[in-house]
């Protein structure tokens, strides 16, 4: 069967129901959002329950609509999310399908024609919102396919109750890693691993300060003045209550990037070795892409060339979500609301 519209969102995460807002305020567009899983929340549903959000729920809000306060949690967790966006495509009633996964998107002729597993939708734009929470990334470290323990990524990091006791490395220095660490500092025998020295942000900066150094970068950047530099130059690590609590108590401390996996552990360059029961990857992510492969948009590091948030090469479809490279903030809860806006708007214009 097909069905024919104006704009297909594809992803009914955050980032897809924040273009699918903003395509209905502007008005006058037949649009569909479709989604893989089966249920609202995005990323958000598979993350652990120890997770919290680095900013208070204020902070981090859809275009709209506030997310309410979480009750008794100053940083909410990630059920209060799925929550929240729950209720906002039903406040908005956004026209979300699912579960309907795309499996490609090609050019015919005025239209782009979007495959997927129960039809066909033609579209005069395409907003792609697929996130990256599917494609988790692991390094190339030599002998990984050695050592003889468990390896794991952070999306099938549940909670600490699987490793009470046992030997756990944790590799990573960013958000993930710290709280991943934090989380497994009491109960485990653990060893957090990182290429540089964890650097935690100050205590008093959370979202709300890295949200307003990306909005003051971006208009020194709109504004042809000097770069002020990314968030990263404030530190990786936003020091929410159990990370500082691990960290307070002298449990989070860091060991270099070891160079190769044994059998039994890890080694470092000097020869220094540590058995291990358990290595957890916290290493990020790539952007789920492969529906795009057949647009042959794809440039160095298997990014899509941008500008703003539309596909160099191809006005008709907008990345939305990704990562900076889509828009300052983009992959959080704040800071998609603009470029969703902005390709909305974007694409309101190439279709008129
Ligand atoms: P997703 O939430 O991944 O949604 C994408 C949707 O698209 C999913 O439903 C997926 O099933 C669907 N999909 C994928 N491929 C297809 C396809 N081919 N066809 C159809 N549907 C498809 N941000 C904050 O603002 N605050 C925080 O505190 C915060 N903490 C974070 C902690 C962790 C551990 C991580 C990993 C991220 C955190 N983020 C935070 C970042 C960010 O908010 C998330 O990465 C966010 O989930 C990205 O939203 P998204 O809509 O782009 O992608």
């Amino acid at each position: 069967m097909t069905h024919t519209v104006d704009v297909v969102v594809i992803g009914g995460g955050q980032a897809g129901l924040a273009a699918a807002y903003h395509l209905r305020r502007v008005g006058g567009l037949d649009f569909a959002v479709l989604d893989a899983q089966p249920t609202p929340g995005g990323a958000w549903r598979h993350t652990w329950d120890s997770l919290r959000l680095f900013s208070p729920a204020a902070y981090s809000s859809l275009p709209g609509r506030l997310m309410p306060p979480q009750q008794g949690e100053t940083y909410p967790d990630a059920a209060h999310v799925v929550d929240y966006l729950t209720d906002y495509e039903q406040r908005y009633g956004l026209p979300v399908h699912r579960p309907v996964r795309v499996r490609a998107v090609r050019p015919d002729g005025r239209h782009l024609r979007v495959e997927t597993d129960s039809g066909t939708w033609r579209a005069r734009a395409v907003v792609s919102a697929t996130g990256t929470w599917s494609r988790p990334f692991v390094p190339a470290v030599p002998g990984r396919d050695t050592f003889g323990g468990r390896q794991l990524h952070t999306v099938e990091y549940e909670g600490p109750g699987a490793f009470a006791g046992l030997r756990v490395i944790v590799v990573g220095g960013g958000n993930s890693g710290a709280q991943v660490a934090a989380d497994l500092a009491y109960g485990t025998e653990l060893t957090w691993v990182t290429q540089r020295p964890a650097r935690f942000l100050a205590d008093d900066i959370d979202g709300r300060v890295l949200f307003d150094h990306a909005t003051a970068r971006r208009r020194a950047l709109d504004e042809g003045r000097d770069d002020t530099g990314g968030v990263a130059s404030l530190g990786d690590i936003v020091a929410v209550p159990p990370v500082r609590e691990a960290r307070d108590a002298g449990l989070l401390k860091t060991q270099p990037m070891f160079t190769r996996l044994t059998r039994t552990g890890v080694e470092w360059a000097d020869g220094t070795k540590a058995d291990a029961d358990v290595i957890i990857w916290c290493t990020g992510f790539r952007p789920a892409l492969s529906h795009l492969a057949p647009l042959g948009l794809r440039g160095p590091r298997g990014h899509i060339p941008t500008r703003g948030t539309e596909a160099v090469g191809e006005p008709r479809l907008h990345l939305l979500g990704y990562g900076d490279w889509t828009g300052p903030a983009s992959a959080t809860l704040i800071g998609v609301g603009r470029p969703a806006r902005e390709a909305a708007h974007a694409i309101a214009a190439l279709l008129r």
